[in-house]
């Protein structure tokens, strides 16, 4: 098969590569390490595809410095974290081309860590115990005009701290009772940086630690120290990091933490017609709107996976979009055109109809079977034919059919004449209409000696159409995805995501198959003449029995023309 289409890097350096380049140049490092540091809380998403691409990228363009990025699950979290989440995230991360070697980290190894540098902060009179309620401490807290009020709990003797802190650790408390926070500064313009709460209880089982705990860190306050811990030089995140950056140094500078890690913020991807929130992934799935979270309409990974796109698409996509400061929304339709472009390339081309109208070849004696010799890529000739038989009865498209065609329509209409796609020029000599007067059968002729390419004098044939032999073909199930959401926004409709789900997201129809397609594997791509791009679907197609097919994209925009582009 030809190459996928070329991988091209910007001739540019994005402004994190180009920070990365000046430090090592500076000799600031020796290495560079990254990592991409998910949560197990869902199945990852298009987005995450962006951050994985950025830190797994770097360390891949870096192999002179041995760079490395570590794959971290952030997994603090005990109430919403499960195994399946772990396992879907590896193979997702896989699936898109990397590697982490033996750089696979979890967050809740360090639990110990995370303690011995909450007791640095009490000892050193930087944290405190606060037996303040939530609610209360939510009316301290000040605005951005105001600054905060003191907690009557601030000035607690260390030892009292020390030993109160203890107990939390030892399950003495209720969650709710009290937290362990940061003594930074209540009158900093920075939210972030007044007395944000470090330590909280939560009498939950972790995957990994069991009931070993009781006291759990919150993400601002274990982050850091999981890039220091890790030795990260550089620490990746989204842009609504931006302003919790200080409190990242903040706890660099004052834990005893093996390196000081630098956090760079980019802007995160937001696709139109998607949604990215994995609460809001969780719903649809949950409520059944979807399959699953691998249903080919999602965003994930998984789903994308399902539906047929390529990973070396999705990679050439995030290298596309690059990476930036700005927020904004890129066009779901750049996507589909990577994925088009890419399987342009790379797809075999094979023959399907999705909506059958059945020819009679009344010339072609019954029990004729003809050979016919199809290239399978009309560009790359190392991509080989393949033998097709014709008999007296095949299936075209319907469309492919009018009863009163225009001049300009060049396929099948009364006494015209069309080419069948590597075979004979065939003329339609009637029709038969059904009961409700719709066409159910087309009569024609083939015209001799017009096998393979020529036409004779005097006939006018400018279209070549496909087409299944009815004797051979066979039914398939073939599902056709459109976008999940009609709006371009779905979170900002005013009736939420939900109430702008697409109706006609999936249509499931039987379609005529070329005998091969049947016993195809799983994840069999091809382009189906055209239509588009089809995919064996991984989950329930069965090779032989059960051909199941995904449409992955269609052969042109069908959206760009709705919008009248
Ligand atoms: P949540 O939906 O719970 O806020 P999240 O999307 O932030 O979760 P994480 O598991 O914390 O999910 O993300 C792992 C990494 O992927 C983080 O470094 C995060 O910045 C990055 N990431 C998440 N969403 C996007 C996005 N849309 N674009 C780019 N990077 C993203
Ligand atoms: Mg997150």
């Amino acid at each position: 098969m030809a190459d996928p289409a070329p991988n091209i890097l910007p001739a540019k350096l994005d402004f994190i590569r180009e920070i990365i380049a000046g430090d090592l140049a500076a000799g600031k490092h020796a290495t560079v390490i990254t990592r991409f540091p998910p949560e197990p809380n869902g199945y990852l998403h298009i987005g995450h595809a962006k951050s994985i691409c950025l830190n797994f990228g770097i360390a891949q363009e870096n192999p002179q410095v041995a760079a490395k990025c570590h794959l971290r699950f952030d997994d603090t979290n005990p109430e919403k974290e499960e195994v399946e989440y772990v396992e879907s995230i590896k193979t997702d991360v896989k699936w898109l081309g990397f590697e982490w070697g033996g750089d696979l980290y979890f967050a809740s190894d360090y639990f110990q860590f995370f303690h011995d540098c909450a007791v640095h902060l009490i000892k050193a009179g930087k944290a405190y115990v606060e037996q303040q309620s939530a609610e209360e401490m939510r009316a301290c807290r000040g605005n951005l005009t105001q600054p905060g009020i003191h907690s009557p709990y601030r000035e607690r003797p260390l030892e009292e701290n020390l030993d109160l802190f203890a107990r939390m650790r030892a399950g003495e408390f209720k969650e709710g009772d009290c937290v362990l926070r940061a003594k930074i500064d209540m009158a900093s313009p920075n939210l972030n940086m007044r007395d944000p709460v470090i330590y909280r209880i939560l009498h939950a089982e972790h995957h990994n630690t069991g009931s070993a705990w009781c006291i759990y860190p919150m993400y601002d306050f274990a982050h850091p120290l999981e890039d220091a811990l890790e030795h990260i030089t550089h620490s990746l995140c989204t842009l609504e990091f931006e302003n919790h950056r200080p409190l990242y140094d903040w706890f660099i500078d004052n834990c005893p933490v093996p390196c000081k890690p630098r956090q760079i913020e980019f802007a995160r991807l937001s696709l139109s017609y998607t949604i990215m929130s994995k609460r809001k992934l969780l719903q649809l799935v949950q409520e059944g709107h979807v399959s699953g979270w691998d249903d080919p309409r999602l965003p994930t990974i998984s789903g994308i996976r399902r539906r047929g796109y390529p990973a070396a698409a999705v990679r050439h996509f995030c290298k596309r979009i690059g990476i930036t400061k700005f927020n904004g929304t890129t066009d779901v339709a750049l996507l589909e055109f990577d994925v088009r472009d890419y399987l342009n390339t790379s797809s075999p081309r094979r023959m399907a109809v999705l909506d059958p109208l059945k020819v009679v070849l009344e010339n072609l004696p019954a029990g004729t079977v003809e050979e016919v010799e199809i290239p399978n890529h009309p560009q790359d000739p190392d991509a080989g034919a393949r033998k097709l038989a014709l008999t007296r009865e095949i299936w075209i498209e319907r469309d492919d059919f009018m009863e009163d065609p225009p001049k300009k329509f060049y396929r099948l209409g009364p006494d015209r004449h069309v080419r069948l796609r590597g075979a004979h020029i065939i003329r339609c000599t009637g029709y038969d209409k059904d009961a409700d007067g719709k066409v159910c059968l087309i009569r024609a002729e083939v015209l001799p000696g017009t096998m393979g390419a020529s036409t004779p004098e005097g006939v006018e044939c400018r279209a070549a159409i496909h087409w299944v032999d009815a004797t051979h073909g066979r039914d398939a199930e073939v599902r056709i995805y459109d976008r999940l959401f009609s709006v371009e926004d779905p979170d900002g409709a005013d009736g939420g995501f939900l109430s702008v789900i697409n109706p006609d997201s999936l249509t499931t129809i039987t379609a005529k198959i070329e005998p091969s397609l049947a016993g195809e594997a799983p994840g069999f791509t091809c382009q189906f003449e055209r239509v588009g791009y089809f995919v064996a679907d991984s989950v329930e197609h069965q090779a032989g029995s059960r051909p199941v097919f995904n449409r992955t994209v269609a052969l042109r925009d069908s959206w760009a023309k709705k919008a009248g582009q």
